[in-house]
């Protein structure tokens, strides 16, 4: 690990302070960040530490939404009472993620920032990542890649994006509040997180001068009729292969509204808007529901070693959706 300094912030105007100095790294639950230091990933020339700042709250937003605090922890977040019964989606994709222990220490905020899990990345061993090393290669792409993008990768970068929450956000229509010395902008889940392109390096539209300070959901849209299924090589403490988050509603026994977002499969957590367009105005039968599936991975170009991700987003698509429908 690189020698680094340290600074606590009192207030969010300290830590704005500290991060219009762009070698600055936010420190909340460091289960991320931490790691990826003591591997040499990472070499921030400083951190400042957030944990103390008045962001750890949830609370219910004037239009019927919901306001959560940058540094809301995982666990906290997916056992809240207000998360459980209006937005099980997100509470369920929380609880898929990682391990209890981490869940305790990591926050909202990081776990929107968090980057892949791509062994190349991960290894400073291999000289060849462009995410790591800009114009070095892409050790992926001729490599072991089993785990890596099916969906819209680039040829400098294939990697995935780790987070479950992000994937339910992203179907839940949520944005981030980012604050820096210029004032207070919104973004987007679904422009938040960045496709690789020539630069892969830049994982989101986050600039390093910018704090998150929450996450802003709209009032639910689809009540109980969601799903969030993830398939991973063992049932807990595994990133996700290929994980869907879907909502449907329907009225009248037609789906009037849908939302179809993938994991595990692209560098940003992919809504399917063909597939979600797919349902619209049907009944939600077995053949809709296949045409949904298909929609969802069409455009799809595996790798060497992952094309079975094709079939198993597909398949993965298809029961989320049925999971959903399936909700009285
Ligand atoms: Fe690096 Fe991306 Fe290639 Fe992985 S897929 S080695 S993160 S450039």
């Amino acid at each position: 690990m690189q020698a680094f300094d340290y600074v606590r912030a009192n207030s969010i105007a300290e830590a704005v302070m500290a991060l219009s100095d762009p070698s600055t790294r936010c420190l909340a639950g460091g289960t991320n960040l931490v790691d990826l230091m003591k591997g040499d990933v990472e070499a921030p020339r400083r951190l400042v530490d957030i944990t103390r700042l008045p962001l750890a709250d949830v609370a219910l937003a004037p239009d019927g939404g919901l306001r959560i605090g940058a540094l809301v922890r995982n666990s906290d977040l997916a056992n809240h009472r207000a998360v459980r019964e209006r937005y099980p989606l997100l509470s369920r994709a929380l609880l898929a993620g990682a391990s209890p222990q981490l869940r305790n220490m990591a926050t909202v905020g990081g776990n929107l920032m968090q980057r892949t899990r791509c062994y190349y990345f991960t290894d400073v061993a291999f000289g060849a990542c462009n995410k790591r090393r800009p114009g070095s290669g892409c050790a992926a792409r001729e490599g072991y890649n089993r785990i890596h993008a099916i969906l819209g990768a680039s040829p400098q970068c294939v990697a995935t994006h780790p987070s479950d929450m992000c994937v339910a956000l992203a179907a839940l229509d949520g944005a981030v509040e980012l604050r820096s010395a210029k004032g207070v902008r919104t973004v987007s889940l679904a422009s938040f997180h960045r496709l690789p392109g020539t630069t892969p390096n830049r994982d989101t539209n986050v600039a390093s001068d910018e704090l998150i300070t929450a996450v802003l959901l709209p009032p639910p849209r689809f009540g109980a009729r969601v799903d969030y299924l993830k398939i991973r090589d063992r049932t807990s403490y595994a990133f996700a292969l290929v994980s869907v988050a879907a909502g449907i509603a329907i009225t009248d026994g037609r789906v009037t509204d849908a939302r179809v977002v993938l994991g595990g499969v692209a560098h940003k957590p992919w809504r399917a808007e063909a597939a979600e367009r797919t349902l619209v105005g049907s009944p939600l039968s077995a053949d809709a529901i296949r045409a949904a599936a298909d929609a969802a991975v069409a455009g799809a170009e595996p790798l060497r070693d992952n094309a079975f991700k094709v079939e198993l987003a597909r398949r993965a698509v298809a029961r989320a959706l049925r999971n959903a429908g399936a909700v009285a």
